[in-house]
C-alpha cells in the first residue's frame, strides 16, 4: 500500500476525523487516507449488535445524539434517521430511585414535602442559608451553595467522588459552573429540540461518511508506526492525543478512563430506563446502562436483556476518556497549542487533539470548521 501518494491524511475515525474525510472527498474530490489504530471506525460512538442478545448498544458508554446546531442536524441527517428517544436519568439512592437533574419530583420525594413550583426557591434558599456557607472555595461548597448539603450529599457527592477519584473538596469550585436544577417536574436531561438514537445505530453513520472510493480507511494502523511512509509535505488531520503527537516532550496530559462489565439478565426489562444512576460512593460502579431501551422500536428477546455497569479510574493518553483540566494541564496544553501553532499542513481537532469535552454535535461544528480552514488552502 503505498501512502505517500496521499496529499490529505486523516489520523482517527471518530466523528471529528470521519467529518473531515468526507468532505475533503465530496466537496473537494481529493483521495483521503484514513488511519486508525483500532480494528473499527466511528472512535468512541463505535456501535454494535451484542453477540449473545442481538440487542445493539455503544460500546464505549451510550451516546444520546441531540443539538440545537441547525447546521449540523442538516449534515447528520444525510447519513441516517433518528428514532424518537428522548434521553431521561434516573439515579438510585439508599435503594428509592429519583429523576435527574434534580427538580420538583426529586425535591418533593427526597423531603417527602408537595412543595408547587413558586415555592420551591424560598426552600432552597433556606436550605442553603442553613449550610452557612457564603463564599465557596472548592467543588463541595460551591454545590451546597447552590442546593444545600443534604441534596449535595445524597445525589452529588458520591457520584461526584467516584467520577473524579477524590473527595470533592478536593476539587475546584470552577469544574462546576452551572448545576442543572428544575422547579417543575421536567424530566427530560436535554432541552435541544432534536434528539434521538439512529436508528440502525452509529456505526452505520460511519459506513455512510467513510464510503467514498476516494476514502481509503486503513484499520488497525498506528499513525506513528507509519508517520515515515507519509508524503513530506502531507495535509495531516490528527486527532489523537495532542501530547503523544509531541511525545510527551511538555509532560502527559491527565485523563480520566471508564471500565464497562456486560451482564446478560434473564428478564426482559431489568431497571426500566436505559441510564440509571447510583449515587452512593460505597456501590463501586457509576451507573448501570441497558441499551435495549435506546431503541424502543426494535424486537428484541423478551426472555433476556444487556446490562452494563460503568467504572471510573485514572487513566492517561492510551485510554482517555474525560480530560481532567486544572491548571497543571492547562499550562501543559498551552505549551503543546503552541507548538501546533507553528506546523504548516497540520490540523489537530476533536476531543483528544483539543483535550476537551466536547459532546458529538460540537464535535461535528468544529470538524465542518477546520474543514472550511483546510479547503481554503487547497
Ligand atoms: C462515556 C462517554 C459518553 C458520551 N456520551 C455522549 C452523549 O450522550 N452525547 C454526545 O453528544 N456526546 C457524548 N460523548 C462525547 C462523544 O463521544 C465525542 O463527542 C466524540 O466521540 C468525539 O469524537 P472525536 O472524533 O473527537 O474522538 P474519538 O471518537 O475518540 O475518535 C478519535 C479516534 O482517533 C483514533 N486514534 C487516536 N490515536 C490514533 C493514532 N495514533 N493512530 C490512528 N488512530 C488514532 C482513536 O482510536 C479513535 O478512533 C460521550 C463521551 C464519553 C466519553
Amino acid at each position: 500500500m503505498s501512502f505517500e501518494r496521499y496529499k490529505y491524511v486523516v489520523v482517527g475515525s471518530g466523528f471529528f476525523g470521519a467529518v473531515i474525510a468526507e468532505r475533503i472527498a465530496s466537496e473537494l474530490g481529493e483521495p483521503v487516507l484514513m488511519l486508525e489504530k483500532r480494528e473499527h471506525t466511528g472512535g468512541n460512538c463505535h456501535s454494535v449488535d451484542h453477540a449473545e442478545t442481538g440487542i445493539h448498544y455503544h460500546r464505549y458508554g451510550t451516546h444520546i445524539f441531540h443539538t440545537h446546531n441547525q447546521e449540523v442536524w442538516d449534515y447528520i441527517n444525510k447519513f441516517t434517521e433518528f428514532n424518537g428517544y428522548h434521553h431521561q436519568v434516573l439515579t438510585t439512592y439508599q435503594n428509592k430511585v429519583y429523576q435527574m437533574p434534580i427538580n420538583l419530583e426529586t425535591i418533593n420525594s427526597f423531603y417527602n414535602l408537595n412543595l408547587k413550583p413558586f415555592e420551591v426557591s424560598t426552600f432552597i434558599e433556606a436550605e442553603v442559608h442553613k449550610s452557612g456557607i457564603n463564599s465557596p472555595g472548592n467543588f463541595e461548597e460551591k454545590a451546597i451553595s447552590m442546593v444545600g448539603r443534604a441534596l449535595y450529599e445524597a445525589f452529588i457527592k458520591g457520584y461526584t467522588a467516584k467520577q473524579w477519584g477524590c473527595d470533592p473538596s478536593q476539587l475546584p469550585a470552577t469544574l462546576l459552573q452551572r448545576l442543572p436544577f428544575r422547579t417543575n417536574y421536567d424530566e427530560n436531561y436535554f432541552f435541544d429540540p432534536w434528539q434521538g438514537i439512529p436508528r440502525q445505530g452509529y456505526s452505520a453513520i460511519f459506513d455512510k461518511l467513510l464510503a467514498s472510493p476516494k476514502i481509503q480507511v486503513e484499520l488497525n494502523t498506528d499513525f506513528f508506526s507509519v508517520k515515515h511512509k507519509l508524503a513530506q509535505d502531507a495535509c495531516i488531520v490528527y486527532t489523537g492525543p495532542l501530547d503523544k503527537l509531541f511525545d510527551y516532550s511538555h509532560g502527559q496530559l491527565e485523563w480520566r478512563s471508564l471500565s464497562f462489565e456486560e451482564e446478560v439478565m434473564g428478564v426482559q426489562d431489568f431497571q426500566g430506563t436505559s441510564v440509571m444512576n447510583y449515587a452512593e460512593e460505597s456501590i463501586p460502579y457509576t451507573r448501570i446502562h441497558e441499551p435495549r431501551h435506546l431503541h424502543p422500536e426494535k424486537d428484541y428477546a423478551k426472555d433476556q436483556t444487556l446490562t452494563i455497569k460503568e467504572y471510573s479510574h485514572s487513566g492517561n493518553s492510551e485510554d482517555p476518556y474525560y480530560p481532567v483540566g486544572g491548571k497543571k494541564n492547562k499550562a501543559i496544553l498551552k505549551k503543546y497549542k503552541v507548538e501546533v501553532s507553528g506546523q504548516e499542513n497540520l490540523f489537530v481537532g476533536g476531543r483528544l487533539g483539543d483535550y476537551k469535552y466536547y459532546d458529538m454535535d460540537q464535535t461535528i461544528a468544529a470538524a465542518l470548521r477546520t474543514y472550511e480552514q483546510i479547503r481554503e488552502l487547497a
